[in-house]
C-alpha cells in the first residue's frame, strides 16, 4: 500500500547504486516472471523448438475439407461444426454438384438443404447458417466472400474460428489462428496456454506464435491431433513432441 511505502523505514537499494547492468537484470528477471506466470511453456526458445518439430512431421499440412473456391470453404468449414471433415467431404461431394452458386444456396428450398446435409449433424441450424451467409454474400458482397475478420464475422452462422479458415486457407490472409478442438486441446497440452475460452486462447497463440507462421500452425496442430494426440489416448511414443511436452495426461 502507499501510506506504508512513505512511513517505511526500511527501503529498497535505489537502481542507480546498482548500476546499469544490475538495473537491466531486475527488468529481465521481471520480464520472464510475467511469462512464467502466464504460461510457463510459453519461452521463445521452447516455443521455436516447437514450431521446429512441427514442420520436421508436417511440412505439407493443409486444410483437409475439399474445396475449389472459398465459397466452398466457408460452407464446408460451416458444416464441420461437430462433425468430421471426412463426413463433410462426403456431403459436399455431392452438394457442390447441384448447388453450384452463393445463389443456389442462399434460395434454396430449405427442407431439401436440411436432408442433403443431415449427416453432417444440427442440420437445421446448419441449414440456416449456410442460406443466411449465401444470402448476405449474393447480396451484400457481391456474391463473393469478403476478405477481411470484420467482414467476414457479419455472415450468419460464422465466427472467429470459421473465418480465421477462410481467410488462412482460401486467401492466405494471417488474420489471426485458427482454433478447432484439436488446437485448443494441443495447445494447452503443450502448455502454451492455460485458458479454456477458445477466444483467450487465440489471443495467448498470437502473442507467442510469429504471424508467418499463423496459418501453418494451426493446420499442423490439427494434423497431429488425429493424427497422434488424440484427446483419448494419445500416442506419446510415436510422437516427435514428446520431448517438448509436459502434459499431465502423456502415455509415457
Ligand atoms: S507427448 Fe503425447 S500429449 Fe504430448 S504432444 Fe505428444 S502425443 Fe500429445
Amino acid at each position: 500500500m502507499a501510506t506504508r511505502k512513505k512511513s517505511g523505514k526500511k527501503k529498497s537499494p535505489k537502481p542507480a547504486k546498482r548500476g546499469k547492468s544490475a538495473a537491466k537484470k531486475v527488468i529481465a528477471v521481471k520480464k520472464t516472471s510475467a511469462k512464467a506466470g502466464s504460461s510457463a511453456g510459453t519461452d521463445t526458445q521452447r516455443v521455436a523448438a516447437i514450431l521446429a518439430k512441427l514442420d520436421a512431421a508436417y511440412p505439407n499440412a493443409t486444410c483437409e475439407l475439399k474445396h475449389e473456391s472459398a465459397f466452398q470453404l466457408l460452407i464446408s468449414t460451416i458444416l464441420s461444426a461437430q462433425c468430421t471433415d471426412v463426413r463433410v467431404n462426403q456431403v459436399t461431394q455431392k452438394l457442390y454438384k447441384k448447388y453450384t452458386k452463393p445463389e443456389a444456396f442462399a434460395f434454396a428450398n430449405p427442407a431439401d438443404l436440411e436432408k442433403e446435409i443431415r449427416p453432417t449433424g444440427f442440420f437445421r441450424n446448419k441449414t440456416k447458417s449456410v442460406m443466411g451467409a449465401s444470402k448476405a454474400i449474393v447480396e451484400q458482397f457481391g456474391g463473393q466472400v469478403p476478405r477481411t475478420m470484420e467482414e467476414l464475422l457479419t455472415l450468419p452462422g460464422v465466427a472467429r474460428k470459421t473465418a480465421n479458415v477462410v481467410l488462412g486457407t482460401a486467401y492466405g490472409i494471417a488474420s489471426g489462428i485458427v482454433v478447432d478442438t484439436h488446437v485448443l486441446r494441443l495447445s494447452q497440452r503443450l502448455d502454451l496456454t492455460r485458458n479454456d475460452d477458445p477466444k483467450k486462447i487465440e489471443q495467448d497463440l498470437i502473442a507467442v506464435i510469429p504471424r508467418n507462421k499463423w496459418i501453418q500452425f494451426s493446420h499442423q496442430l490439427i494434423w497431429h491431433g488425429r493424427r497422434v494426440c488424440a484427446a483419448r489416448k494419445p500416442k506419446c511414443a510415436e510422437c516427435n513432441l514428446e520431448t517438448l511436452c509436459y502434459a499431465p495426461d502423456k502415455t509415457v
